[in-house]
């Protein structure tokens, strides 16, 4: 007979063994809980990610975790997203699996972790297996939320050598499920605050952070500033060369200013070809600066044309946060607004403060 405790030695007390796989389990279920909990929390989804995977690393004892995931609103392909314990770094072109391909569409009938080397055994997803090689892969684990695939988790070898046991894959089943949920999350938060064309962000979300940003900068004292920047003259290169090459010239721009920009930095596409960026922590003197460089750069630009290079400039205004002038959000960005018309007028292509 069992007791409640599943051993089977017919009395009630609980041998180390036993106590030992019960403290574990406890263990798990605790980490378990914690990476749920986190998921609700503010955390942002690159700490959740890194922390999925050193959760992988510490209770599975492995050296080597990989994340592939499908989770950017414009590509529908999977890739490489973060990894541990490799020595090469892995970007976004590595191991692209398509949404078509055999191994997607195989992970997606089962919940299950899998041995890599028993999926070796189908022939049919010998290739993109392939692929996954370099990640030294030994257990694959689907993540899927509403039954769709949105990752995959692939863990490396146990560094005592040894197969994954029963426990453990119930436990990477479990972690996959949060895995799942956490990047099915960030996908419709990134559909719901990013422009499609640009991928900046979108004029709502821009002013709820300016709110934000503005109470943080209130809160603590800590400089803030604003910059507006309008095309000189779009229309009258829609006009010439037509609307579909302002888009093209919309995106580059758009990635220009997302690479001169800091990772706090918040820019956002305010209206059709005028933009806004955030500048938490930065004072006048610095956002005119940046003002300046973003002006330079996007003069020095060639942009892709149909023929030959496109050339453009940007009038752009400066304003920092002022809490005696600045009764709210709308007074402050109308403040760097009516510097960026200055800049205008004053010829365009240029940088205007308003002090
Ligand atoms: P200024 O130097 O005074 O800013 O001149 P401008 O021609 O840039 O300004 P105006 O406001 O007269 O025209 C803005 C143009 O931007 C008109 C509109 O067709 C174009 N535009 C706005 N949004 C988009 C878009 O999403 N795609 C394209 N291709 N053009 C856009
Ligand atoms: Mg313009
Ligand atoms: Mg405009």
């Amino acid at each position: 007979m069992e007791n409640e405790a599943g051993n089977n030695r017919g009395d009630d007390s609980l041998q180390e063994g036993d106590i030992t796989a019960l403290e574990k389990k406890i263990y798990d279920l605790r980490n378990l809980i914690e990476i749920g909990m986190s998921l609700s929390s503010n955390l942002n989804f690159h700490s959740l990610v890194e922390s999925l995977l050193y959760s992988c690393i510490g209770q599975m004892f492995v050296e080597k975790v990989a994340i592939i995931l499908q989770v950017d609103i414009d590509i529908d392909s999977y890739y490489i997203h973060m990894s541990k314990g490799y020595e090469q770094t892995f970007d976004k072109k590595h191991i692209l699996l398509e949404d078509t391909s055999p191994l997607v569409k195989h992970l997606n009938t089962t919940p299950l972790p899998q041995e890599f080397s028993s999926l070796r055994e189908n022939e049919a997803l010998s290739e993109e297996l392939d692929k996954l090689e370099i990640l030294s892969p030994e257990l694959i684990v689907p993540m899927k939320s509403k039954n769709i695939l949105n990752g995959i988790l692939i863990l490396g070898a146990k560094i005592h050598g040894g197969d994954f046991s029963n426990d453990e894959k119930e436990f990477l089943t479990d972690l996959s499920k949060f895995a799942a949920i956490a990047v099915e999350n960030s996908r419709l938060y990134l559909m719901a605050t990013l422009d499609r064309m640009t991928r900046l962000y979108i004029h709502h979300h821009f002013q709820e952070r300016l709110l934000e940003e503005i109470k943080r900068s209130q809160r603590y004292g800590t400089p803030l500033s604003l910059i507006i920047a309008d095309i000189d003259h779009f229309k009258q290169l829609n006009d010439t060369y037509g609307h579909q090459q302002g888009d093209i010239v919309l995106k580059e721009l758009a990635r220009i200013f997302k690479e001169n920009l800091r990772k706090v930095d918040i820019p956002a596409r305010y209206g059709g070809e005028e933009f806004a960026f955030i500048l938490p922590d930065t004072d006048l003197a610095n956002a005119a600066d940046v003002a300046r460089r973003l002006r330079q750069t996007v003069q020095e630009y060639e942009f892709t044309g149909q023929t030959e290079p496109l050339r453009l400039t940007i009038s752009l205004g400066v304003a920092e946060y002022d809490i005696h002038r600045d009764l709210d959000k709308d007074r402050f960005i109308k403040r760097a607004d009516m510097a960026m018309y200055r800049a205008k007028k004053s010829g365009r292509n240029r940088v205007a403060i308003f002090r």
